[in-house]
């Protein structure tokens, strides 16, 4: 079970084509029905500030599959953008948001922003705005909490109508954020195309960054104070190590997400993390010797 988070089993799920042929049938004769009957679930990782203090999280979906248990998004998302159910599936996850950031208004939590992955299929078509625009004002929800998250490699087909929604969507007050950030082939070239809120740092660049004389820590280190220059904020992803905390601390990284101090979890585990309103760093490390 434990191993399922491991570092081997994420690289090998974001690719589909490790997938056997056969789960990949099933998965896509399930897919519509998935929807239909909520099958789907939205686990949230928590992002934390340099004290520890949650900021926000993002929204991760998960599917209960009866055959194959917890299906990972690396797995079946890929699929979702093949037969074009993923449009339906990012309605989803937009709409439950709104609906779980009325309920925490509702419960008199302190909202935090929530971050949605949003496919580039999704970003390409005219009607997202008028979807989310629907979205936010049935929930009577502000559009500062939520935040889309955008891949490189998005703007590649349908620029115009990419590059217009992003900033109807800004205007409107939602927050547009640069997932993976240095994996693409335009990193710097989307800076200029239009503005965004947020760049969130790889976490293969995250990997070794505190061992200071190597490639990720120079590269960390500028992309930093690029973000610094243009008063983008900075997330650093998959964070696992005190280390890496560490320098990301001392270099003056805004936001924090990994498995130092949360893995994705259900809502209800959340909740009991933003009542403390804080989190401690684990010790993951000495946790994971103990297990080997
Ligand atoms: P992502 O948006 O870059 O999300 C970060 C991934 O890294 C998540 O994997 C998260 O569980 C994992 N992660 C977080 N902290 C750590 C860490 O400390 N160490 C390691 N090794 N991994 C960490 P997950 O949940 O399996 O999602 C994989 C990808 O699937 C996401 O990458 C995102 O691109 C996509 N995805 C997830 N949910 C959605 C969704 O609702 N819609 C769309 N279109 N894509 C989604
Ligand atoms: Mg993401
Ligand atoms: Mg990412
Ligand atoms: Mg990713």
């Amino acid at each position: 079970r434990a191993k399922r988070q491991g570092k081997n089993n994420y690289r090998l799920y974001s690719s589909h084509q490790d997938i056997s042929s056969y789960k990949k049938y099933i998965l896509e004769k399930d897919m519509r029905k998935a929807i239909v009957n909520e099958d789907f679930e939205i686990y949230y990782q928590p992002q934390v500030n340099k004290e520890g203090i949650i900021y926000g999280a993002e929204a991760l979906l998960r599917w209960n599959h009866k055959e194959w248990g917890l299906v990972s998004p690396g797995e079946f998302i890929p699929l979702a953008e093949e037969n074009h159910l993923i449009n339906r599936i990012g309605d989803w996850v937009i709409r439950k948001v709104c609906a779980q950031l009325r309920d925490w208004k509702d419960k008199d939590l302190t909202i935090r922003p929530i971050a949605i992955n949003l496919s580039p299929i999704r970003f390409m078509k005219t009607d997202l705005v008028a979807y989310v625009k629907r979205q936010l004002d049935l929930f009577d929800v502000p559009a500062k909490y939520l935040e889309f998250e955008i891949t490189e490699g998005s703007l590649l087909k349908e620029e115009k109508t990419v590059i217009s929604n992003i900033e109807k969507l800004r205007n409107l007050g939602v927050k547009i954020a640069i997932d993976d950030f240095g994996t693409g082939y335009s990193s710097l070239k989307y800076l200029r195309y239009f503005q965004v809120d947020t760049i969130k740092i790889d976490q293969a660049f995250i990997k070794d960054v505190n061992d200071g004389s190597n490639v990720n820590s120079a590269i960390v280190s500028s992309v930093l104070h690029l973000a610094r220059e243009m008063g983008i904020k900075a997330v650093a992803e998959g964070v696992e190590e005190y280390e890496q905390f560490e320098f990301l601390k001392q270099k003056e990284c805004d936001i924090i997400q990994g498995y130092l101090f949360s893995k994705p979890v259900p809502v209800n585990q959340l909740e009991k993390m933003m009542w403390a309103g804080y989190l401690k760093p684990s010790k993951v490390k000495q946790l994971k010797e103990r297990e080997e």
